[in-house]
C-alpha cells in the first residue's frame, strides 16, 4: 500500500482551502459535507464559492502564512504552482496534513473518489496514478451499493448494543447479522420501511434468527432488454429463494436469478391460462408461509395490465409482507426503442394506455371518448384484434390517414416496427409475432427520423 486509508473526523474543525476557483469549490464542498468549518483564502472568488452554503469563512485576499494558524488540514487548489508549493512547504513544516490538487508529490494525503451512503462511505484511490480508473470503479460501486444503504447501517447501529447483549457468542452473532443484513429486514430498510424493519429485527432477535414468514417481491422485469431492469429488481433476483415468472419475462432476465433459486413458470397465454390467477395468488401465499423469499416476476411494470394489484391484495389480506418494484412498461420501452415519443408539443399533449384484450370475442373500449381525446393511443394486448381496433377507431371518426405503428418484441434484438396509416395498419402488420404494442397518433410520424435501434438491419449488414 502506498497510502494508509483513514477516515478523518473534521466536524466543526477549521480546514483551509487556498484558491478561489471551481477546483477549490469542489474541495470545499467535500469538506463541508463532512461537517468541517471551511476557511477559504484567495484574492478573488467565483460566484459559486461566494454562494456556497454552510459553515464558511471567506478571506478575500492573497494567502498569508498566518492563514494556517489553528487549521486541522490544508488543501492548496490554486492554479499558481509556486504558491501551491509554498503552501505545502509551510503546512508540512507545521506538521499539518496537506493536499495539493493534482500534485501527488507535494501531498501528505490524497483524496479518494467517494461513494457516499452515510454513515457508510466507500472510498477508492489509485494513489494518484489513474484517476479515470478510480472514477470508473466508483461508478460500479454506485450501482452495487443501494442508495438507501446508509439507512440499513443506521438501523444496525441502533441495535448493536442490544444484539451484543443477547447473543454472546461471536460466531452466532455474526450469523445473526448475516441473516439480518441480507434478508427481509434489509429489504424493508432499503425500501424505506424503517419502522417495520426495526420490528422485524426485534422479532429476529427474540427468536434468535429463526426464519419466520417469508415475503413476496412483486417485480417488474421491463419489456425485454435485460439492461432495462432496475437495480432493485436485480438485487432481489439475486437473493430470492423462488422466482415465479410470467411468459413475457425474457430468459436472459431469469438467468440473473440466484443459481439455486427455484423457478416456477406461471406463464399465461391469452385464452389458455396455464395457471389460473387464483392459483398464482395461493401459490405466492403458500411459498411465503414456508418462510421463502418469493420473487414474483412480471413483464413490464407489475401495475400496468399486469394483475399485480390482484396478487398483492391476496397477500395483504393474509398479512404477508410484500413490496412492489416498478418496471419499464412496454409503452415506454417500445416507444423509446422505436423512436416514437409518446407525447410531443407539436403532436400530442396526452397519452392513453388501453388494453385491446378480447372480452367475449369483442374489444370493449369507449371508442367515441378515445377518438375525441386525440393525443397518442397505446393499445396493449391488441395484436389479435388489430383489424377490429383500427376499424372501430375509424368508424368513430378517427382519420384513416393517422400515423400508426405496431412494435413487436420491442427492445429485444428481434424488435420489429411496422408503420402505416391507420387505415392500412392491419394489412401492413400481418404476420407480426407477439408480444406487440399498437401506437396510434401524430407522434408515430417521428419514427422515420428518430428511429435509432435497428438490430435486424445491423445483423443483415454483417
Ligand atoms: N405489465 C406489462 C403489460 C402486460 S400485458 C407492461 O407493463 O408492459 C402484455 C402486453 O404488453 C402484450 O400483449 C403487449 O401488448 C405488451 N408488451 C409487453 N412486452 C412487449 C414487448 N417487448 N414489445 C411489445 N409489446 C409488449
Amino acid at each position: 500500500m502506498d497510502y494508509l486509508p483513514i477516515f478523518l473526523d473534521v466536524r466543526d474543525r477549521p480546514c483551509l482551502v487556498v484558491g478561489g476557483g471551481p477546483v477549490a469549490a469542489r474541495k470545499l464542498s467535500l469538506l463541508l459535507r463532512a461537517g468541517a468549518r471551511g476557511v477559504v483564502v484567495a484574492p478573488h472568488f467565483t460566484d459559486e464559492l461566494r454562494a456556497a452554503d454552510g459553515d464558511i469563512e471567506l478571506r478575500e485576499r492573497p494567502f498569508a502564512d498566518t492563514d494556517l494558524d489553528g487549521m486541522t488540514l490544508v488543501i492548496a487548489a490554486t492554479d499558481d504552482a509556486p504558491l501551491n508549493a509554498r503552501v505545502a512547504a509551510l503546512a508540512t513544516a507545521r506538521g499539518l496534513p496537506v493536499n495539493v490538487v493534482d500534485t501527488p508529490a507535494l501531498c501528505s494525503f490524497i483524496m479518494p473518489a467517494v461513494v457516499d451512503r452515510s454513515p457508510v462511505i466507500a472510498a477508492v484511490s489509485s494513489g494518484g496514478r489513474a484517476p479515470v480508473l478510480t472514477r470508473l470503479l466508483r461508478a460500479r460501486l454506485e450501482t452495487l451499493i443501494p442508495a438507501a444503504y446508509g439507512r440499513l447501517a443506521e438501523l444496525a447501529g441502533s441495535v448493536r448494543g442490544k444484539v451484543r447483549e443477547r447473543i454472546a457468542d461471536p460466531v452466532a452473532r455474526r450469523r445473526f447479522w448475516d441473516e439480518a443484513l441480507q434478508g427481509p429486514v434489509a429489504e424493508l430498510a432499503l425500501s424505506g420501511q424503517d419502522r417495520r424493519a426495526r420490528q422485524l429485527l426485534d422479532q429476529l432477535l427474540e427468536r434468535g434468527a429463526a426464519a419466520g414468514v417469508g415475503e413476496v417481491y412483486l417485480v417488474g422485469a421491463g419489456p425485454g432488454d435485460p439492461d432495462l431492469l432496475t437495480f432493485r429488481a436485480l438485487r432481489l433476483l439475486q437473493q430470492a429463494d423462488v422466482v415465479v415468472y410470467d411468459r413475457l419475462v425474457a430468459p436472459e432476465i431469469l438467468d440473473m436469478a440466484r443459481r439455486e433459486a427455484e423457478r416456477i413458470d406461471a406463464g399465461k397465454r391469452a385464452s389458455q391460462h396455464t395457471l389460473p390467477q387464483e392459483d398464482i395468488n395461493a401459490l405466492l401465499v403458500r411459498l411465503a408461509r414456508e418462510g421463502k423469499r418469493v420473487l414474483r416476476l412480471k413483464g413490464g411494470d407489475p401495475f400496468l395490465f399486469g394483475r399485480g394489484g390482484e396478487e398483492i391484495a391476496t397477500l395483504a389480506a393474509q398479512g404477508i409482507p410484500f413490496q412492489v418494484v416498478p418496471g419499464v412498461t412496454a409503452a415506454s420501452g417500445c416507444a423509446a426503442y422505436a423512436g416514437i415519443p409518446l407525447t410531443h408539443r407539436d403532436h400530442a399533449q396526452l397519452c392513453v394506455f388501453v388494453t385491446g384484450h378480447l372480452q367475449d370475442g369483442s374489444v370493449d373500449l369507449p371508442w367515441p371518448q378515445l377518438v375525441a381525446l386525440g393525443g397518442t393511443l397505446v393499445v396493449y394486448m391488441g395484436l389479435g384484434a388489430l383489424a377490429d381496433i383500427c376499424a372501430a377507431l375509424i368508424a368513430h371518426g378517427k382519420d384513416p390517414a393517422t400515423p400508426a405503428a405496431v412494435v413487436a418484441e420491442g427492445t429485444t434484438l428481434r424488435q420489429q416496427v411496422v408503420t402505416a396509416p391507420l387505415g392500412d395498419l392491419a394489412l401492413a402488420a400481418q404476420g407480426l409475432p407477439g408480444p406487440a404494442l399498437i401506437i396510434v397518433g401524430g407522434v408515430v410520424g417521428l419514427h422515420e427520423t428518430l428511429a435509432w435501434f435497428n438490430p435486424q438491419v445491423a445483423d443483415a449488414a454483417e
